[in-house]
């Protein structure tokens, strides 16, 4: 038995579409795909009337260098949150399977799950945030397909430790696959659960361009896993999931020099995190800032609700994480600018030398 047995056998045997890019086997004159011959009447940059490689060759290779993996245990999808979709799609049948999530955490688990109609059990991270790994074990019945781990976890901003990663993946081989989060791994300076790929064929790893990297809009997330895993999702992936003009953001941000000038940004903006949480400590209505491994600050307020309007009077939008049961009273505040940091400690009536 091994980790790809655990996906739904239709996916298994299905006969992937097989597009006019994928069999054009490099000939020059393109006849096979119905494009236009020309670009764009309205111009700009780059031709865009071929379809776009479905996983361009040299994205996936740099992006397997970046990651500390091999070419064929890297999958390109649409954002992070198009992987958890697939994933999601490809191990569990509905009405029958479900997955595990540790609330609060990011909701796009849950709303996958809700998707395919597969249940979604919660097992609530601990008071301190930690994960409740013993508790989780208990609740994966055979039904249980994937157990998602976010690390750092949204909206609490911690980790999870690697050890206990690799504690939930040795006891759950064969049984589940646990899918690490790492959207926000850049900020939080810690070795990536890659380095348990070799060793477990049932862990799954996220990463995005879309936090560090600066390329939200881009949509480009990147799912490392066994090869066999890649090979299997590729096979439910839409036909031509990148658009050529992202292929291109995300290439020109995976240079050596743009890399180098990436990690001098991180290595900024986790200063300015530091700054702006002594800076919110000085303010009275709020009770706590959790200490935070990501890009963001969870502040737990006296008045939540009034804070978040007072800041949006003021033009600042933060995040209201209330719905959350064990946040009803925080709110989720992204690292912005210097001149950001500026206008949230002055609605908040703080001085502003503080960020
Ligand atoms: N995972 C987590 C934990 C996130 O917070 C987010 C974005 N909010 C995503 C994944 C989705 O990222 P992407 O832009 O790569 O789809």
């Amino acid at each position: 038995m091994s980790a790809i047995d655990l996906a739904r056998a239709e996916i298994r045997a299905l006969k992937p579409y097989s597009s006019a890019r994928m069999e054009a086997s490099g000939g020059s004159v393109l006849l096979n795909a119905n494009e236009s011959p020309w670009p764009s009447v309205m111009g700009g940059t780059g031709a865009l009337n071929r379809y776009p490689d479905p996983q361009p060759v040299e994205l996936v290779k740099r992006l397997a260098a970046l990651y500390g993996v091999a070419p064929a245990q890297v999958l390109v999808a649409r954002g992070s949150d198009e992987a958890i979709d697939l994933l999601v799609r490809a191990f569990c049948r509905a009405g029958r399977d479900a997955v595990v999530v540790s609330s609060p955490t990011f909701g796009m688990y849950s709303v996958s799950a809700g998707i395919q109609d597969a249940a979604v059990i919660d097992v609530p991270l601990r008071a301190d945030f930690s994960l409740d790994v013993d508790g989780l074990l208990t609740r994966v019945t055979e039904r249980v397909k994937l157990v998602f781990v976010c690390s750092p976890n949204n909206p609490t901003g911690n980790l999870v430790p690697l050890a206990t990663i690799g504690r939930l993946a040795a006891a759950l081989a064969d049984r589940a696959l646990v899918v690490v989060d790492e959207a926000y791994i850049e900020f939080a300076g810690v070795p990536s659960a890659t380095t348990l790929l070799a060793r477990n064929d049932n862990v799954v790893v996220l990463r995005t361009l879309s936090k560090a990297h600066a390329l939200a809009a881009a949509r480009v997330g990147t799912l490392l896993a066994h090869a066999d895993i890649v090979a299997l999702l590729r096979r439910i992936l839409p036909a031509y999931p990148l658009p050529a003009p992202c292929v291109e953001a995300a290439l020109a941000a995976l240079t050596p020099p743009a890399l180098a000038a990436t990690r001098v940004r991180v290595a900024g903006l986790l200063e300015a995190r530091d700054r702006l949480a002594d800076g919110l400590k000085t303010f009275t209505g709020a009770r706590e800032v959790f200490p935070s491994s990501a890009n963001f600050l969870l502040a737990r307020c006296a008045d939540a609700q009034g804070v978040y309007r007072r800041l949006l009077a003021a033009g600042v939008v933060v995040r209201d994480v209330s719905h959350h049961a064990v946040l009803t009273d925080c709110l989720r505040i992204t690292v912005g600018s210097d001149e950001d940091h500026r206008r949230l400690l002055a609605a908040l009536g703080l001085r502003e030398e503080a960020a």
